[in-house]
């Protein structure tokens, strides 16, 4: 039998609710059940005025609900409704397992469409006010992250940053300092520029800038929100507008 419903993977963008696409606003707004992040704003959940909300996200260190129930699930309710939202924090093809969730939709014959987000990196670019691709210094961005799940292979990530202008790597805070090692044992520059931002776009972010020798130093800081590291000299030449940033700013790491 036929689903009559649908599932809409929808991107709910880096934090801050107005950064929401009116495709998805509209979607959340006629959804009959939202199954989110756990990250999401509780202004953008408002918006689903009728659907019953489920929490499903997975926090790294926490409680998670195991992807293949939120398939389940997921599949389950495109039988009972007709929209199914199911939000993702930023875009929900980066570092999302939108895919898993695709293929599983596919296989069970459910209709589904994904509505993209603010991605992290581009919504902390927009926070600094540092372009990704200066002119001149950086022709590429790599989106990055060294963590693997379990049963996957090792990946060699520390490859892909090392070749890449500038690098954005999601998930990687908590193993700072091993990410600025493998780095610099594979020939990086112990003085290449780094900035963390965290909660980019949400009242509380902040972000810090730091050679990349000093990035475990982050692990100091007392960082709990999301945060992304951004390596490439673009954030040298542009120091002095991280300094203006309006998010409260952690000194340099010596
Ligand atoms: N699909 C998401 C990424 C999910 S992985 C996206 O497109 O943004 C989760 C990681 O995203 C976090 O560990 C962090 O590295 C990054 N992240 C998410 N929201 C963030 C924010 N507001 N500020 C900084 N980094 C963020």
């Amino acid at each position: 039998m036929n689903a009559a419903g649908k599932v809409y993977l929808v991107g709910a963008g880096p934090g801050a609710p107005d950064l929401l696409t009116l495709r998805a606003a509209d979607l959340l707004r006629r959804a009959d059940i939202v199954f989110h992040d756990a990250l999401v704003h509780p202004d953008t959940l408002a918006l689903a005025v009728r659907a019953e909300k489920i929490a499903v996200g997975k926090r790294c260190g926490r409680h998670s609900t195991a992807q293949r129930f939120i398939n389940k699930r997921l599949i389950d309710a495109a039988h009972r409704y007709a929209i199914v939202v199911r939000l993702k924090g930023g875009d929900p093809m980066l570092f999302g397992r939108a895919q898993e969730e695709i293929d599983a939709l596919e296989q069970a014959g459910i209709a589904y469409a994904v509505v993209p987000g603010i991605t992290a990196a581009l919504a902390a670019s927009a926070v600094l006010g540092i372009s990704l691709t200066r002119r001149g210094m950086s022709r590429n961005v790599t989106f990055i992250t060294p963590r693997t799940g379990k049963g996957e292979d090792a990946h060699d990530w520390a490859r892909s940053a090392l070749a890449a202008d500038t690098c954005a790597i999601y998930m990687g805070v908590g193993e700072a300092a091993h990410i600025a090692a493998t780095l610099i044992d594979r020939g990086a520059s112990p003085e290449l520029p780094v900035v963390v931002v965290e909660n980019a776009t949400l009242p509380d972010q902040r972000s810090v800038a730091l050679r990349l020798a000093d990035l475990g130093a982050v692990s100091t800081l007392g960082i709990t929100g999301p945060a992304v590291i951004l390596i490439g000299e673009v954030y040298d030449r542009l120091q002095p507008t991280i300094a203006a940033v309006p998010a409260r700013r952690v000194d340099a790491v010596a």
